[in-house]
């Protein structure tokens, strides 16, 4: 009754059977393995570690950053227009706000209005243009913060591995050290036992 290890197992993503493949999250069947490369792609691309089907973290064996030098540069969050136009602006808008702090700490908190009032006037020109600062703030800030994580994300070395061998790793690693004494007693009595029989 032993259907599943007869069934081909191939990725889910390129649909290769050949190379190392892992079975990262919950799911099963024709769409339970995974190429390592394929999957890492996928997350960058998706900016998710998060397996949409299952709903499963996919299991890591590791994740760390990529050297420096080979570092990519950030992208949009996605290559619609919208996404192009905010990703630029907010190139833009994090020039700006440095040279904001910059001129704040070198001469002080009275500074930056100072130079706008003396542009602007202290009339309701004045006041829209720190509306529309505070503004921008806000929705800039956000957006960067979601582009920052995107970017170290498209940065990161994925190293998935199975769900399973994780689940037998927690499993083993919480079991005392008798029960584990007992457990390899039995293995290597059933493993005698099984060449006294050949
Ligand atoms: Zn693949
Ligand atoms: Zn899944």
């Amino acid at each position: 009754m032993n259907t599943n290890t007869e069934e081909e197992i191939s990725c889910r993503i390129c649909r290769d059977e050949t190379g190392p493949l892992v079975n990262p999250c919950m799911c099963a069947g024709s769409i339970a393995y995974v190429h390592n490369p394929c999957l890492e792609k996928w997350v960058q691309t998706r900016n998710s570690t998060m397996c949409e089907v299952c709903k499963v973290e996919y299991c890591r064996a590791s994740s760390e950053l990529r050297p420096i030098n080979e570092w990519r540069a950030p992208t949009p969050l996605s290559s619609s227009i919208d996404d192009t136009i905010d990703f630029y602006c907010t190139i833009l808008w994090v020039v700006f706000m440095i040279r904001t702090v910059y001129v704040t700490i070198t001469s002080g908190l009275g500074a930056v209005p100072l130079m706008v009032g003396q542009v602007l006037g202290n009339g309701t020109v004045y006041l829209l243009w720190w509306t529309s600062f505070w503004l921008n703030f806000l929705y800039y800030g956000i957006i960067s913060i979601l582009l920052a994580e995107r970017w170290l994300t498209l940065n990161t070395r994925f190293v998935f591995t199975n769900r399973l061998n994780e689940l037998n790793h927690s499993i083993n690693a919480s079991l005392s050290p008798r029960l584990k004494t007992a457990r390899a007693h039995s293995m290597t009595k059933s493993l005698s036992n099984l060449v006294k029989i050949q």
